[in-house]
């Protein structure tokens, strides 16, 4: 605990507008703070490297879920919380609603954002390896106007990403599954040291379908295993259309230990990390195989 906290400004706003103004007049100098549970804690270990936050908490234009028959869009201000409520991310995309319920506790849940879960960028975060997976895609704005980015492709290196000073991440959108893709099974795993409020050691969010003996829609994304949360195309390739058996399942997991780079630090080793990933990789295969992900 800090008895001394350093002097900080927050501004609090209720336009976008406004909010993207100020980000336009001073770029670098003002920072979002969404519900905080990220910066909060690097405030508290007095390790928060910027000196002016805007509050974007009360920004309506960044709330609420929206349906339509193409896709569902959520405001970056959507927690996990809200996430777990919709019955439309429920039905469609549960591992998104699995993420939100192994994110934290229910404070964190009540107050954490997915548009901070993603602009904060820790490989580790919880939501990315599901965003991913299902190709979601997100709306930047700033005073110029706005533009969308696939979210695939979005961080650039570690803590880097594409998203510019001026800029707010206002709304993450997700790609309804097409009648097609129905009947699509969905694994997601989150490896820590505990069962609740641990940071992963390994994130593991998979979908497919099986037509017949083969393998196809494929999507694969791991988190705490690259610099990155990384989508795994190169072992989604290896693995398309393929006859799923034995021989399948080791050439994937070749690949996958081809593409990963997990590393050593203070919470897990690069060899166990690398272990998880893959035996997660051959669970999910071996379940679809039994159609029973
Ligand atoms: C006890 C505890 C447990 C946690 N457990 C987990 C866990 O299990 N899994 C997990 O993934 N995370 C976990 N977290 C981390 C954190 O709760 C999440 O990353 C959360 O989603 C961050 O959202 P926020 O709104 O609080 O972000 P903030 O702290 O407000 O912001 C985080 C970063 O994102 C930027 N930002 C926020 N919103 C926007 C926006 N709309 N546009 C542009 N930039 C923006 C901010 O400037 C800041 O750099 C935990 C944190 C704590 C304290």
């Amino acid at each position: 605990m800090r008895s001394n906290l350093p002097a900080y400004e927050l501004i609090s706003t209720t336009s976008l507008n406004d909010g993207l103004e100020l980000l336009a007049r001073e770029p670098e100098v003002w920072k979002p703070f969404a519900g905080g549970t990220d910066l909060m804690v690097l405030l508290e270990s007095g390790k928060l490297p910027h000196k002016n936050y805007l509050n974007i908490w009360n920004l309506k234009e960044l709330r609420g879920i929206e349906v339509t028959d193409a896709d569902v869009t959520m405001g970056a201000l959507t927690t996990y919380t809200d996430v777990q409520a919709n019955a439309v991310l429920r039905e469609e995309f549960p591992m998104l609603c699995q993420a939100a319920r192994e994110t934290g506790g229910l404070a964190i849940q009540n107050r954490g954002t997915l548009g901070g879960n993603i602009v904060n960028a820790s490989p580790a975060a919880d939501s990315p390896p599901a965003l991913l997976a299902y190709d979601a895609e997100l709306e930047l704005v700033s005073t110029s106007g706005s533009r969308s980015v696939p979210y695939q492709g979005f961080h650039t290196g570690y803590k880097s990403m594409l998203i510019q000073p001026q800029e707010l991440l206002t709304r993450i959108r997700l790609p309804r599954p097409r009648e097609e893709r129905k009947g699509l099974q969905h694994y997601y795993r989150k490896v820590g040291t505990r069962k609740a409020q641990a940071i992963s050691k390994v994130c593991f969010a998979a979908s497919a379908r099986m037509s017949g003996a083969q393998l196809v829609d494929l999507r694969i994304a791991l988190g705490s295993v690259a610099p990155i949360p990384i989508r795994c195309v190169a072992t989604e390739s290896v693995l398309r259309n393929q006859r799923l058996d034995r021989a399948t399942i080791e050439k994937g997991k070749q690949a996958l230990a081809k593409e990963i780079a997990p590393i050593d630090d203070i919470r897990s080793t690069r060899d166990y990390r690398l272990q998880v990933a893959l035996n997660l990789l051959e669970d999910f295969l071996y379940r679809l195989e039994r159609q029973g992900v």
